[in-house]
């Protein structure tokens, strides 16, 4: 069933072109308008056909929209908010993608004139890929989307925004938007940056060794250098946005680390067995939690 007339997906990368395909294959809405600054993106959305309209201004593109969509990296925001308010038609709902809450708030909220309007959102699904071609419609399927809506925001909206992403196949979760962001710090920012250290480290090393930690990558060093690939502008965004909470988990997880540190410098076998096997059961829960899958992340 179509859930909205015309929605606006403003940056058309992985997320916002994987969320226009969903729509598309689950006939969600009746239109679609694909709005990225990039003209290569825009380009590229026309030649793969993804949305009905195209184009690189957002004052056109909103137009008689009664959804616009926000997938840009983070600290984009602002300067998405100030083209895009004054635009806004007046019924038009507001939901954004990004992977912080609190700082996308602040600076949606003073552009939007209403407040009732805003739902902000996290879908809980990505891959280490960007840009239109990287998106596909299965991606949130079976996935979680977190939506943090503020005390001000329209029951009705929610309901309309949460229906389009249980129509994409994500499960809805609603949350308070500092809560959302201490959590998504310790499950998915820190393991980036844990990622982006192990990569760098290894490649500050000489060359010869640099060339063994490739050769012999099968043994854990894979799997981070995955995650590394990430996009560099959305993690730069990420950490410079989710400051506070990703700093307080960083001092536990320090504080934890040097604790192993102690063990294996004493030879505590036991303590590390007892750590490890303790984690071993954390993998079993999220295997049974359906949340195993390796291309999901962030
Ligand atoms: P992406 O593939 O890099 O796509 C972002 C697009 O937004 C790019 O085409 C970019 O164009 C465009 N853009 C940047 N600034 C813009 C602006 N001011 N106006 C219009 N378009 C602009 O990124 P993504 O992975 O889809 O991520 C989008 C958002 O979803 C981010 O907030 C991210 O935190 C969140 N998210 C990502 C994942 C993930 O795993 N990737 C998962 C969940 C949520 P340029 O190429 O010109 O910069």
């Amino acid at each position: 069933l179509s859930l909205f007339k015309r929605v606006a997906i403003i940056g058309f990368g992985l997320i916002g072109s994987s969320l226009a395909r969903a729509i598309r294959a689950n006939g969600l809405a009746d239109s679609i308008v694909a709005i990225d600054r990039s003209a290569a993106v825009c380009a590229r959305v026309k030649e793969l056909g993804l949305a009905d309209e195209v184009t690189q201004s957002i004052a056109e593109g909103v137009k008689g929209c009664d959804l616009a969509v926000i997938a840009v990296p983070v600290g984009a925001y602002s300067g998405v908010a100030i083209e895009l308010g004054p635009h806004l038609p007046k019924e038009c709902i507001v939901t954004d993608t990004g992977s912080v809450k609190q700082s996308c708030i602040e600076a949606l909220l003073p552009h939007l004139s209403s407040p009732e309007r805003l739902v902000p959102g996290h879908p809980i699904a990505g891959t280490e890929h960007s840009g239109p071609d990287a998106g596909f419609a299965e991606l949130f399927r079976g996935r979680w989307c977190i939506l943090t809506p503020l005390p001000q925001t329209g029951i009705r909206a929610v309901e309309k925004v949460a229906a389009l992403w249980e129509g994409a196949g994500a499960a809805i979760e609603i949350m308070e938007p500092r809560r959302h962001d201490l959590v998504l710090a310790i499950t998915s920012h820190l393991p980036h940056l844990i990622a982006y250290t192990i990569v760098g480290t290894a490649t500050d090393l000489e060359e010869d060794t640099r060339n063994d930690v490739i050769k012999f990558s099968a043994s854990g060093f894979r799997d981070f250098t995955r995650i590394a690939a990430s996009d560099p502008v959305m993690w730069r965004d990420i950490f410079l946005n989710n400051r506070e909470a990703v700093l307080e988990i960083l001092q536990r997880f320090n504080e934890d680390i040097t604790i192993l540190q102690n063990a294996i410098r004493r030879g505590e076998g036991d303590f590390l067995q007892q750590k490890f096997t303790r984690s071993r059961s954390v993998r079993r829960r999220v295997i049974e939690a359906g949340q195993a899958d390796p291309t999901a992340k962030s």
